[in-house]
């Protein structure tokens, strides 16, 4: 399956001297697909600093880690490698941002979100090469997360004119009740590399548009679409210290994550990232009993009934499971097919995936799978597809490394429960079958995880549809869809999968604080 130009960058990837060719990694991100007439290059995004208090900053330290591009192995350039003083510093300044931004109005605050929601809309193209570049997405998956993501801008701008109280009856004469609706303060936000920017406007639009200040660290992987954010921020004019950017590397995300969980000014902490430190980051919080939203890993089932039109199934599958070579949160983790339409499921499947998939550099036109994001990730999808093949899997197509981040979409049958890819979040290009006889049974199995984020299934029984979207234990269910998550809706898991809902009018509901007001004495 590796394309030419697959080939190309693979030897690229293998030289040991990556760092000389970082000038002509900013021609590629710029001349692939050259900017259109007076637009910006993408590489005109990229900055060597974080940003607080309205100001490029480096780390109090001087250190500086580099940022990869993982389809090649370049370095795109270096960030400052922040630390916990660093993070105390940024908390400080949006907290004192926060004293003059919670007097604000909500129109003041739609404006500003809204002029921030159009220039990143007008950036699209180059932001999403620059998105491509860190990340590895195909470049018009990452146009359609730029749109996502400003899409949520757009929505906020909106539902801050919308945040409400109440006046309750009184039962007394002389008493009058009011609720009020209020930020609730200094919000800390850790973000994943999946989506470098749609998972920061979810989060930093949301806290923007209620009142609240924000002081955000991005993943290591993927700072510049964090660090763009801010300039179009800051060119929309949203004022120094509401949204502060704090990057890290991996070695310094542990202490970056502490100072933000146990500051007493930062009253919210909202993390997307793995389920195993979310937990840790919750019991952080513990110390200063802070509000916390988190959004975690999934592990999702997506079922094909009997009654199910199989072709509208397997592109839905592709959708639910290929996006993003596998690494979202709600991508399809087990499938299960009804042994009446296994045979034929599993052929059209094996022919779309075999005609539709390109893998190669995500820059690229035509790449429909970029690189997973580094090489530990490509080694933990080898060990599931390893684990699975000696328990009895049969590999249908795929099943190896391509060198450098790549890994061949690949199809197994006979998957079982006790495999690796059916217990644990793949986040990769591995679409595990299991073979189904009956809605209890599928069912059963579909909830029998500690995760609950996304399910999937396809019918055309009607009684069946309105039973088992009743009977997911999920927070988002697709029926006869596979790709459903929208800024107008309520995103977010059961069970270990998180706490609290993003996006749609629930979303700014996590950085409001409820207020009573007893007026007494009328
Ligand atoms: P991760 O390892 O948990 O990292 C997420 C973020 O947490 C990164 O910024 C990371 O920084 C930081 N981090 C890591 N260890 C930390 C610590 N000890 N203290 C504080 N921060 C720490 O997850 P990932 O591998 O990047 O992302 C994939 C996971 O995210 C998957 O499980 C996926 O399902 C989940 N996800 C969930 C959603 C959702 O909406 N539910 C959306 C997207 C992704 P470094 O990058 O510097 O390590």
């Amino acid at each position: 399956m590796p394309t030419l130009a697959t080939v190309r960058i693979i030897s690229a990837f293998s030289t040991p001297r990556h760092r000389i060719f970082s000038s002509l990694h900013k021609v590629i991100m710029d001349n692939v697909t050259p900017p259109k007439p007076g637009a910006r290059a993408a590489s005109s995004f990229v900055h060597d600093k974080a940003f607080v208090n309205g100001e490029w900053v480096p780390a109090s330290s001087g250190k500086t880690f580099d940022v990869v591009n993982p389809a090649n192995g370049k370095v795109i350039g270096s960030v400052p490698d922040m630390d916990a003083s660093d993070t105390e510093m940024a908390i400080k300044v949006a907290y004192k941002a926060f004293q003059s931004w919670k007097e604000t109005t909500a129109k003041e605050r739609s404006v500003l979100l809204k002029k921030w929601a159009d220039l990143v809309n007008q950036n699209r193209e180059e932001l999403a090469k620059l998105l491509t570049s860190e990340m590895g997405k195909p470049v018009a998956e990452s146009a359609g997360e730029i749109m996502y993501g400003a899409g949520f801008l757009d929505l906020f701008a909106e539902e801050a004119k919308r945040v409400e109280g109440d006046i309750i009856q009184t039962p007394m004469k002389s008493r009058r009740i009011l609720v009020l609706k209020q930020p609730i303060g200094v919000s800390g936000m850790i973000t994943p590399w999946n989506f470098p920017n749609a998972m920061i406007t979810r989060k930093a639009g949301a806290a923007i548009a209620a009142g609240c200040t924000v002081v955000l660290k991005p993943a290591e992987d993927t700072p510049y679409s964090a660090l763009a954010l801010c300039e179009l921020a800051k060119e929309a004019g949203i004022p120094a210290g509401v949204l502060n950017v704090v990057t890290s590397s991996r070695d310094n995300a542990s202490q970056v994550g502490k100072m933000i969980c146990e500051s007493p000014l930062v009253t919210k902490m909202s993390f997307t990232g793995s389920t195993f430190v979310g937990k840790l980051l919750l019991q952080q919080c513990a110390s200063t009993v802070k509000k916390v939203s988190l959004e975690l890993g999934g592990n999702a089932p997506f079922i094909v009934f009997e009654s199910a039109d199989v072709d509208a199934a397997v592109q839905g599958t592709m959708g639910a499971k290929f996006r993003c070579s596998g690494q979202t949160c709600v991508c399809a983790n087990r499938i299960y097919v009804h042994e009446s339409i296994f045979d034929e499921y599993v052929r059209k499947f094996a022919a779309v995936v075999e005609k539709d998939l390109k893998v190669g550099d995500g820059i690229l036109p035509g790449t429909t799978q970029g690189p997973l994001i580094n090489k530990k990730a490509v080694e933990k999808i080898d060990a599931h597809v390893q684990d699975a093949v000696s328990k009895g899997a049969k590999v249908v197509c795929g099943g190896k490394s391509m060198g450098g981040n790549f890994y061949e979409p690949t199809i197994l049958t006979g998957v079982t429960g006790d495999m690796r890819c059916a217990k644990e979040e793949i986040f990769g290009p591995i679409a595990g079958i299991i073979k189904f006889k009956t809605e209890d049974e599928v069912v059963g199995l579909a909830n029998a995880t500690t995760s609950g984020l996304s399910g999937y299934f396809y019918s055309r029984d009607i009684s069946q549809i309105w039973r088992v979207a009743e009977r997911l234990e999920s927070g988002l269910v697709g029926v006869n869809e596979g790709v459903i998550s929208m800024p107008e809706v309520p995103f977010g898991g059961w069970k270990e999968s998180g706490l609290g809902r993003e996006g749609g009018r629930y979303g700014i509901e996590e950085y409001l604080e409820i207020k009573y007001v007893c007026m007494g004495g009328l």
